[in-house]
């Protein structure tokens, strides 16, 4: 096993966050290796491709990723314009996946992160044991990758806080429906009684 200062930094999640991750460890001289669960850099933002953004350019870029952009030749976008999910994707976040090249694979989920070697029956010097991030490939296909450190930038499922927001929605509604029932039928037999 190597010493972990030989390892990667793995950061999990090639969107806008996790690419700009890896930009600014390589300004500092550390390798990252990013892993994406989709097909391609900014699968969760290509799938609103079409949504035009309320941000400008000037507010979706990262310093460290433009300046690792700069050499590719790369145009940075007019700074005052709203571009789409798609414009954010083609002129931003799939470049700075090529400008990091080999520092990333597709198809590569991030399923748990441990200490290698260490678990609840042997923990002893945990701190100094490098990371092994758990990964499902094509196919289902599972293997260890070993890190120095870890980033989790897996975003955030609009889709099931969307469903959660629903069912707690819902769940109020329920639940203020009962109430007026309930004291309704309170307030009618007080009324009954004179009260
Ligand atoms: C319709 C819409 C409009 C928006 N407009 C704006 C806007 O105008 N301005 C603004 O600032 N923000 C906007 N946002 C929010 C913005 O898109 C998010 O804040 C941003 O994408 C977060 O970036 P991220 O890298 O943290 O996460 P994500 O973009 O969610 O990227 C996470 C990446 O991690 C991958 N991933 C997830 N789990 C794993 C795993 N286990 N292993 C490996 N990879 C994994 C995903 O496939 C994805 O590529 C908008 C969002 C939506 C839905």
């Amino acid at each position: 096993m190597p010493e972990p200062a030989e390892l990667p930094v793995v950061v999990i999640g090639a969107g806008p966050v996790g690419l700009a991750a890896a930009a600014h460890l390589v300004d500092r001289g550390l390798e990252p290796l990013v892993l994406e669960a989709g097909p391609a850099a900014g699968a969760a933002v290509r799938e609103w491709a079409h949504v035009r953004l309320f941000s400008t350019w000037a507010e979706l870029t990262d310093p460290a990723a433009e300046k690792l952009l700069a050499p590719t030749g790369w145009v940075r976008p007019d700074a005052g314009t709203y571009p789409t999910g798609g414009d954010w994707v083609e002129r931003y976040l799939r470049p700075l996946a090529d400008a990091l090249g080999g520092r990333g694979r597709t198809g590569a989920r991030g399923t748990g992160v441990a200490r290698a070697g260490r678990g609840r029956v042997v923990d002893a010097d945990r701190e100094a044991q490098p990371f092994a991030v758990h990964v499902e490939g094509a196919g289902g296909r599972e293997e260890r990758v070993y890190a120095r450190a870890v980033i989790d930038a897996s975003g955030f499922n609009i889709m099931y806080f969307t469903a959660a927001a629903l069912v707690a929605l819902a769940l109020a509604a329920y639940l203020a429906a009962a109430s007026e029932k309930k004291y309704s039928a309170k307030i009618a037999a007080e009324r009954r009684n004179g009260r």
